[in-house]
């Protein structure tokens, strides 16, 4: 791929950048300065609850702006940290005269309402473990987290609870409270109103001696490659959601921040709700789904600085012949970053040209609970790489031999597998119930990613695809991240999944399946086109050799696309676990 680099000028930067020297930073970083960042609790503890919230509204931004809620239906709420440090300390007491306790895991499915954010905030002051689902799961999905997660409350709304939770309750015998958002008397012992709870409960809560290795959060992957994986991690990872909130989303204390992602999802929570509050940072979320109109107007409107969002977002809006800086005035805007899925070189461009800002970037998991790689707003960009790890984390690549041996290769250019030094803070300390599965993700000293990249001699790593989807191929080995991009320089494609289709002359045959612009029909000339546009760009060997045209391709409900579905599909197998499918 030709090497597309972005410079980035003093004059870029509407405020003096948080990281101004990334080299300097990265080899003088320190964990435990920190530390001194949090101001602990009276007891010498460390809860996420205190440092995101109470001690703001304890502080001078007790009037500040902590949450601005958008919903669907054009309300707009304002919570102040105050505001938030009261309700979250009632939610706090409620839990607390249901007898849910620390450790025990309260489950969240709603759409993103002002009471999703209270609750959160509230579960972590009570030291019981918050475990957010997407409101849009089904039954099935719902039950089989509920059980594997232990469930003893679940907080709902009345629609999602008589749809899909009641059904399953004789299912469920440890869960012992529903609460449900908008129900203004409780059904009965086991199902509870939030707001008779909430009216009765006290606003003063004072947080008990909390562990920074406790269990603060419960989190499922995305299942893009299989049955989702119960995630847990400890109230000590707000180091890294602190620092990368300071680092790669560039937070200043003025700024209005939105992140699109649902707390059904990791970033929604570490990024939709934490890493802001620990800044003291205004935290703009939006209830509705996808709209381009209405998210450049909530750019406008809100007058947003940074944004969070994904490449599927960015996709759709490319997708569409829109001119944004024509019809929205969103200069407050100086920050886009991007998270999920490699973000097509395409796309970087198109931020650069259409919104006047290059995107951002960046690569973490569920796993890794925070950011790891990144694009800093203050160092260059080479479209189609991750970036660079983090002050504080060590990132290699690592090949692991047919032993079982890991070794790094310190060669540039060389693929193998994404690895991470184990111990930053918000390394997950657990799969849940499946301490096997936990163990085998180290080896020699590594974490591994599952991901493969290489590093080029900048020290910039470039993500080559997962280790499950890798195409071979004639002898060579093709990562379906390459082809999608080129494929995506063609004027006619919006997306593109490519997955390795089995041949018995070959091995496997390229096959991608794109999804075309507005104004663009599929046809066998365009299809002709594309393979032959494939083959100039990456040559014969890499370039499909089929194409389907897909309107919509399989994504996750955190905006991946499932390729293990696309080739399960073509190959007419079982689908798999497919409860994390987007409707
Ligand atoms: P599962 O583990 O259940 O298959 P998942 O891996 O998609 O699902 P997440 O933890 O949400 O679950 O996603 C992490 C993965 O997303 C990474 O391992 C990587 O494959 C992909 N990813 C995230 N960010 C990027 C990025 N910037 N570039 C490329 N890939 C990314
Ligand atoms: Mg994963």
């Amino acid at each position: 791929m030709k090497e597309h680099k972005i410079e980035k000028n003093k004059t870029d930067f509407l405020i003096s950048p948080n990281l101004t020297d990334y080299e300097k930073e990265y080899k003088f970083f320190e964990w435990d300065r920190v530390a001194l960042e949090f101001e602990g609790l009276p007891s010498g503890g460390l809860n996420i609850a205190h440092e995101a919230i109470d001690r703001h509204a304890n502080g001078l931004l007790a009037q500040k702006s902590a949450l601005i809620w958008l919903g669907e239906d054009g309300q707009r709420r304002k919570f102040t940290f105050a505001q938030m440090k009261e309700q979250s300390a009632k939610f706090a007491n409620v839990l607390k005269s249901l007898g849910i306790a620390k450790g025990d895991r309260v489950f969240t499915l709603s759409t993103r309402l002002p009471e999703l954010y209270i609750a959160s905030i509230g579960i972590l002051k009570n030291q019981s473990v918050m475990c957010p689902l997407f409101s849009q799961f089904g039954p099935e999905p719902i039950l089989q987290r509920l059980q594997r997660g232990d469930a003893k409350a679940l907080l709902t709304t009345k629609t999602l609870f008589k749809k899909k939770v009641l059904p399953l309750l004789k299912e469920l015998p440890d869960l012992k409270t529903v609460i449900l958002i908008d129900a203004d008397i409780d059904e009965n012992e086991q199902v509870r109103s939030w707001n008779r709870l909430m009216d009765e409960a006290d606003d003063m809560f004072e947080i008990a001696h909390t562990n920074p290795e406790d269990m603060s959060l419960l989190h499922f992957t995305s299942g893009t490659t299989g049955m989702p994986k119960g995630v847990v991690h400890v109230h000590k990872a707000i180091y890294n959601h602190y620092i990368s909130g300071k680092y790669v989303l560039d937070l200043h204390k003025d700024d209005i921040y939105w992140c699109t992602a649902d707390p059904g999802w990791v970033t929604g929570t570490s990024y939709g709700i934490i890493t802001p509050w620990l800044h003291g940072v205004t935290n703009v979320v939006d209830e509705g789904e996808f709209d381009a109109k209405r998210w450049y107007s909530i750019l406008q409107n809100e007058k947003v600085s940074v944004w969070y969002t994904a490449p599927t977002a960015i996709r759709r809006l490319m997708r569409l012949d829109m001119e944004p800086l024509k019809e929205y005035d969103i200069s407050a805007l100086r920050l886009i970053q991007s998270v999920g899925e490699p973000l097509n070189p395409e796309a970087v461009i198109w931020g650069k040209e259409k919104l006047k800002l290059p995107i951002h970037d960046n690569w973490w998991q569920t796993e890794t609970g925070a950011i790891m790689i990144a694009n800093y707003i203050s160092e260059p960009i080479y479209a189609g790489s991750m970036g660079r790890p983090l002050p504080g984390i060590k990132a290699a690549i690592v090949h692991v031999d047919d032993k079982g041996e890991a070794s790094e290769v310190t060669e540039p250019n060389k693929e193998g597998e994404l690895a991470l030094k184990p111990g930053w803070p918000s390394m997950f300390r657990s799969y849940l119930h499946n301490e096997e599965r936990y163990a085998k993700s180290f080896v020699g000293g590594w974490y591994l990613s599952g991901d493969l990249a290489y590093r080029d001699e900048k020290g910039y790593f470039w993500f080559v695809g997962r280790s499950d989807d890798i195409i071979k191929t004639s002898g060579h080995m093709v990562g379906p991240f390459e082809v999608e991009s080129a494929l995506m320089e063609h004027p006619s494609v919006a997306e593109a999944g490519v997955i390795g289709k089995p041949d018995p002359m070959i091995g496997q045959i390229v096959k991608a399946f794109v999804s075309l612009k507005a104004g663009y029909e599929p046809s066998e000339e365009l299809k002709r086109e594309l393979i032959g546009f494939g083959r100039k760009k990456l040559g014969a060997a890499v370039a499909p050799k089929e194409i389907e045209f897909q309107q919509n391709l399989p994504k996750t409900r955190s905006g991946k696309i499932m390729r293990r579905l696309l080739k399960a599909r073509e190959m007419g197998l079982p689908e798999g676990d497919t409860s994390t499918l987007e409707d």
